[in-house]
C-alpha cells in the first residue's frame, strides 16, 4: 500500500474543530460520483470554508492512500454520531459511470470500471487491516459501510460503497471486505502444508459450532463431548489463533466452523 501525507490543513476539520476521538471503529465509503482522482477532492477539501473531511482519499488509478485528517481528528463524513467515534475513508470512484438518479447509474466501459473498483477495493483492505492493527480494532465488529451506519442508526441514509459494487456486478460485500481484511492483517493461516480434509479430536467438554469462522459469527450449535471430527477447510479469524475448521457435515452450506485451538489432529 502507498500512502501519501496530504493533511487538509486548511480544512475546518484540522483549523476550527480539532476534536480529538476515542477510536471505535472505522467506517468504509465511496465518494458517489465519477471521480477517480483523490487530488481533485483534496484541492477542492482543502480549503477554509469547507468543513466536510475525511480521514483517507483511496485513489481508483492508482490506488493510492492519500492520508487527510489525522486518524484521532473527528471527521465529518457518516453525517450522524459517527463522526465522534469513526475513522472514516472515501474509495474514488471510475471515471466511466455517469449518476442518472440518486445512487443509480449507467457505465459505458464495465471493464475499465470493474478494474478501477478492483484497485481501491484492494487497497482499502490494506489500509483498514493497517487501521485495525494499529488502533486494535476488531475487523469483524467495528467495520462498517455507509449504507450499514445508516440502517443501524448512526449515519446517513447513503448506500455507499454497496452500490458501486452491486451496479458493477462486483463480487465483494461488507462480510466479505471484514473477512478479506483479518486475512491482511497477516492473521492468515499457512495451510500449505495441510492435507484436507484431516481428522481433528476436540479437547473441551463443549465447543461453539459458528457460522463463519470468525468469534463474531452467530453461533449455531454446540459439541458436547470430546470426539473427532473431519475438518474440509481451514481459515483464519479473529478467535483461534489456529485458525477455524470447516466441519465436513456443514461443508455444502459453509455454516459451521470450530475453533482450532481447541482440536488436534488424530
Ligand atoms: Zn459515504
Amino acid at each position: 500500500m502507498k500512502m501519501v501525507e496530504s493533511l487538509l490543513t486548511k480544512n475546518r476539520c484540522m483549523t476550527t474543530s480539532k476534536k480529538v476521538m476515542v477510536i471505535k471503529g472505522l467506517m468504509l465509503h465511496s465518494v458517489g460520483c465519477s471521480r477517480p482522482d483523490a487530488m481533485s477532492f483534496i484541492k477542492n477539501w482543502n480549503n477554509n470554508s469547507v468543513s466536510k473531511c475525511v480521514h483517507a482519499f483511496i485513489d481508483a488509478n492508482d490506488g493510492t492512500v492519500y492520508h487527510t485528517l489525522p486518524w484521532n481528528y473527528r471527521g465529518w463524513h457518516a453525517g450522524g454520531s459517527g463522526n465522534n467515534y469513526l475513522i472514516g475513508c472515501e474509495m474514488c470512484e471510475p471515471d466511466c459511470i455517469t449518476y442518472i438518479k440518486n445512487a443509480t447509474f449507467t457505465c459505458s466501459n464495465l471493464e475499465r470500471a470493474q478494474k478501477m473498483t478492483t484497485t481501491t477495493y484492494n487497497s482499502a483492505v490494506e489500509l483498514y487491516a493497517y487501521l485495525c492493527q494499529q488502533f486494535k480494532l476488531d475487523p469483524f465488529t467495528q467495520i462498517w459501510s455507509h449504507n450499514e451506519g445508516g440502517k443501524q442508526g448512526f449515519a446517513s441514509g447513503h448506500v455507499d460503497p454497496e452500490h458501486l459494487w452491486t451496479q458493477l456486478n462486483m463480487p465483494y460485500t461488507m462480510n466479505g471486505f471484514r473477512h478479506d481484511v483479518s486475512v491482511a492483517m497477516g492473521k492468515s493461516i499457512d495451510t500449505s502444508g495441510e492435507k484436507l480434509p484431516k481428522k481433528v479430536r476436540v479437547r473441551v467438554d463443549d465447543l461453539n459450532i459458528r457460522t463463519g469462522p470468525s468469534t463474531s459469527y452467530k453461533k449455531t450449535g454446540k459439541y458436547t463431548g470430546a470426539g473427532v471430527f473431519t475438518i474440509v477447510e481451514i481459515q483464519n479469524g479473529i478467535g483461534s489463533k489456529k485458525g477455524w475448521g470447516l466441519l465436513k457435515s456443514y461443508a455444502a452450506k459453509r455454516d459451521g466452523w470450530i475453533a482450532l485451538d481447541y482440536a488436534e489432529d488424530v
